[in-house]
């Protein structure tokens, strides 16, 4: 089952999973002046369209990867994604070493842990649930705030079930998490390397997948990168025999706290409305669409028992 904040849900039979966009987040550390809190009027009213034009296209469930502090507003994000017909999970963790609170630094693995746990199982003050774990690691090199905050995230899969989807650009480190992983006796299924497609080493992509993980290339749609370069990449993976187990998204800010104006300029939809007919035209079967945007993001998302 998925862990939706409208309660728990079997993986959708038809449509399409959005598996990493952002309704709102808020990228600035406390430190540095984040934490300024958009109303959910406000958040809707810049949001809400560019939903139903996604649910237009087929989505039927976004995963809301923005984890606490750094703009996490359930309440909001639950509101305009109701509104437009579409499922919603958001997360527990905590983002990088730099943007966690001080108390989650004084903490000990095991508070961090059961504070995870509870986020999953009895839900926030608002009362939404996690249905995931959201963590990220410093490009440079995991820092040991970081590695206490992984320990206990596997702790509370571990416990629940949950996927750990990790912020990890740079390949190295996700094989340090897998290593984590595997010591504690935690399947490598329960983990995502997010942004993926950054890391320019292909090689490290097959390791993730040959040990067991999850890969997500997730900024299709950026002017960052060409669509031509993700369709080479997915049907690398296609190829190699892995698409069961690889990811796709868009990464998209509908409302960004510390941007002016607030958003973000691309759509939800443009998976769908743009990309998915490029893939199709490259060679890209049905079958193989249906389980990328589909079928795996409902399997990775699925509490395992
Ligand atoms: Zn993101």
């Amino acid at each position: 089952m998925i862990r939706t904040t409208a309660g728990d849900i079997a993986p959708p039979e038809d449509g399409y999973v959005l598996a990493h966009e952002h309704v709102h987040i808020d990228l600035k550390s406390v430190r540095d002046g984040g934490g300024r809190q958009a109303t959910v009027a406000e958040i809707e009213e810049v949001t809400l369209p560019k939903l139903e034009r996604a649910a237009a296209a087929g989505v039927k469930l976004l995963i809301e990867c923005t984890p606490p502090y750094v703009g996490y507003h359930p309440e909001a994000v639950h509101a305009a994604t109701t509104a437009a017909g579409i499922a919603l999970v958001v997360a527990t963790g905590l983002y990088k070493d730099d943007h966690q609170p001080d108390w989650a630094h004084r903490a000990k693995e095991a508070a961090l842990a059961e504070w995870m746990e509870g986020a999953i199982t009895e839900g926030w003050a608002g009362g939404w649930k996690a249905g995931f774990i959201k963590l990220a690691v410093t490009d440079r090199g995991v820092t040991d705030q970081e590695r206490k905050v992984l320990r206990a995230a596997i702790t509370a899969s571990k416990s629940t079930g949950a996927p750990i989807a990790v912020h990890c650009p740079v390949g190295a480190n996700a094989l340090v998490y897998l290593d984590e992983m595997e010591a504690a006796g935690l399947d490598a299924d329960r983990f995502l390397q997010v942004h993926a497609h950054a890391e320019e080493d292909f090689d490290t992509h097959l390791e993730v997948l040959r040990r067991g993980g999850w890969i997500e290339y997730d900024l299709i749609g950026s002017p960052r990168f060409t669509d031509d370069f993700f369709v080479k990449l997915i049907r690398r993976v296609l190829e190699a025999g892995f698409g069961d187990r690889l990811l796709l998204s868009q990464d998209v800010c509908g409302y960004l706290v510390d941007r002016d104006p607030p958003f973000d300029m691309r759509e939800y939809a443009y998976l769908f409305t743009d990309f998915v007919p490029r893939l199709a035209v490259s060679g890209v079967g049905a079958g193989d669409r249906d389980r990328l945007l589909r079928a795996n993001p409902g399997r990775f998302f699925s509490l395992r028992e």
